[in-house]
């Protein structure tokens, strides 16, 4: 048995490199072998994601706290909150982040081989962020509710 106590591991920023807005990452574990397993515990502030990645065994992310949303090379903006869980496949290309308009914190288990468990690629813009409406009506994504005049 092995214990990594809370407050006993420093919490960082998200490198820039591969991330968008501010993230602290709270590292919950790290690989213990013969288990492939690692696990962390991002913080994002509303409108801070990750760039697009995959992982080479898949992820599983569980969400703790707030509102956010993830996405798939593809497909959809998907919105997630506290208690949802989400798996990606192995080599699925995707990103999350919180929402908006909301922070959103989530435990992220992903598995390593050969030492590493992810590969960045692109930053997600913010066109790809804000997504089609209804995604678009707040102060991130550039849009505002009509003005009295315009509403007559
Ligand atoms: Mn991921």
């Amino acid at each position: 048995m092995k214990f990594y106590r809370k407050g006993s591991q420093a919490p960082f920023q998200g490198p820039t490199d591969w991330f968008t807005g501010s993230v602290s990452v709270q590292p919950l574990f790290p690989q213990n072998e013969p288990s492939r397993m690692t696990g962390g515990h991002p913080h994002f502030q509303p409108g801070a994601r990750t760039a697009w990645h995959t992982h080479p065994l898949g992820q599983v992310i569980i969400v703790t706290s707030g509102k956010g949303r993830v996405q798939r090379w593809g497909g959809p903006i998907e919105e997630i909150k506290e208690g949802d869980v989400v798996f990606f496949e192995p080599g699925e290309k995707h990103w999350h982040g919180a929402a908006p308009d909301s922070a959103m914190s989530h435990i992220a288990l992903q598995e390593n081989v050969d030492g590493k468990n992810v590969d960045w690629l692109e930053q997600v813009t913010d066109e790809q962020y804000c997504g089609a409406a209804p995604y678009r009506s707040n102060e991130v994504c550039g849009e505002r509710p009509p003005r009295q005049e315009e509403r007559l």
